[in-house]
């Protein structure tokens, strides 16, 4: 019996980036519509109640409804899949959702779950406080943590590590290779969050992460439009040496006539399981309209980062020189910390966001923020509109000074997602702000 996943058939081994961006994941045939077609559609037809069957027992790929999959959903997806150089993807309703099915998949009651700490806010609730409650263990470690004490944060539950290649909002440039072989040796995979530097300036899966997730909610959309997520498989992690680690993998599920997802569907199977029971059961899918609309902003993405990270380098350059600015980190700028891991991981750019603080304290980089007019205050990073937003105050107000320390973010921290416009007109905008709070 062989089992093909959906979102395999159209991934292409071999084109660039910036021909992916436009063509990937569909390829019109004689006739057919130029552009991805959006499948509005909750249900597909069948001519006989047996074809349809196959389906349910998953002995044969197609359509039946969208919750679980859908035709522009899955171009979306391949395309993204072929961007970060997997073998299957899946679209999912949001960021958030990505990051707990990517961790949920493989990683049930019992199990445990090794995390850095200076992570997105959402995906540090998520894992700090969430996936507790569903009877997962969690060990944060520092970012600038030694081998030796993420090593000591194993135990013999440990299902996965996770971290993000670009952190949101410090802006730190995660060590992947480094973390994939600490992972690797204890028998578990790495999944790299994406979300900042896109497929476009790194690929975490050339540098030994198993499993990629994005919020395509930021840069990949790009305009602003669209919530999203997305997950990726390398296909390299080989889950049935470790099959006592990842039963639900490599052992039979009986919701599917006692299916083993590893034998039915291969290098397919972690992705098929996330799809046919995790979506089946927690319904998150991506509408099919927002994932056309992702299409759209995939297309012009590599022109998009290419941009913002022009841009953002101009700007950390000018922030870097001001007297006003107390710190800055932007590991594009040579004296940065992180410079030499940016010029591995990410040589030709990172993304548009930069993280800076202001003397004067709480109270001036809120007047500083109030005083901007073209750069918006906005509960939003990655897209094509600039914006700023202070962390304490908003994303992470519900953490404590402390943990917001321990996660690399001082109270100051102003997030700057450099946008798309005329960098001048940006620069403009930022001097009079700070000429105004003074
Ligand atoms: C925004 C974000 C998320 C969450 O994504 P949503 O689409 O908002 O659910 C996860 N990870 C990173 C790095 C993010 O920036």
């Amino acid at each position: 019996m062989e089992i093909k996943l959906l979102s395999f058939i159209q991934i292409i081994m071999g084109r660039k980036i910036d021909t992916i961006c436009v063509q990937g994941g569909y390829a019109p045939k004689n006739g057919e519509s130029r552009q991805m077609p959006l499948i509005q559609s909750t249900t597909f037809k069948y001519e006989s109640s047996d074809a349809m069957g196959k389906l349910f027992d998953l002995e044969a790929s197609g359509y039946f409804y969208t919750r679980l999959q859908n035709p522009t959903n899955d171009n979306v997806a391949a395309r993204i899949a072929e961007l970060e150089g997997g073998v299957a993807g899946m679209l999912t309703s949001s960021g958030q959702a990505a990051n707990f099915f990517a961790i949920f998949n493989i990683c049930e009651a019992g199990g445990h779950v090794i995390a850095f700490n200076n992570i997105y806010g959402g995906t540090f609730n998520l894992i700090g406080t969430t996936l507790p409650k569903l009877g997962i263990e969690v060990t944060f470690v520092g970012e600038d943590a030694t081998d030796e004490e993420i090593n000591a944060a194993f135990k013999p539950n440990t299902k996965l590590v996770f971290g993000e290649t670009i952190s949101n909002p410090g802006v730190r440039i995660f060590d992947i290779e480094r973390y994939a072989k600490i992972a690797h040796a204890h028998g578990v995979p790495l999944i790299v969050d994406n979300t900042f530097p896109t497929p476009v300036f790194c690929r975490p899966i050339e540098f030994g992460a198993d499993i990629v997730t994005h919020s395509t909610t930021k840069y990949m959309d790009g305009h602003g439009v669209g919530v999203g997520g997305a997950i990726v498989d390398s296909g390299n992690f080989d889950w049935d040496k470790y099959a006592d680690k990842f039963p639900g993998l490599c052992s039979p599920d009986p919701s599917y006539h006692g299916l083993t997802y590893t034998k039915a569907f291969g290098k397919g199977a972690y992705i098929t399981k996330a799809t046919a029971q995790l979506m089946r059961d927690f319904g998150s899918i991506q509408s099919p309209q927002n994932a056309f609309y992702l299409n759209l902003g995939l297309q012009s993405l590599h022109v998009r980062m290419k941009q913002h990270h022009e841009n953002a380098l101009k700007i950390a350059k000018y922030l870097k020189s001001l007297d006003q600015v107390e710190w800055i980190n932007y590991s594009e700028l040579e004296s940065d910390p992180d410079h030499a891991l940016q010029q591995k991981y990410c040589p030709n750019g990172t993304c548009g966001v930069i993280a800076f603080g202001l003397k004067g304290g709480r109270d001036f980089s809120i007047k500083f923020m109030d005083s901007l007019k073209l750069i918006g205050i906005a509960t939003h990073v990655a897209d094509c509109h600039s914006c700023v937003l202070h962390p304490a105050s908003h994303t992470h107000r519900q953490l404590t000074d402390e943990q917001l320390i321990e996660g690399g973010i001082s109270p100051n921290l102003i997030r700057l997602s450099v946008g798309i416009e005329d960098v001048d007109d940006l620069i403009e905008d930022i001097k009079q702000a700070l000429a105004k709070a003074k």
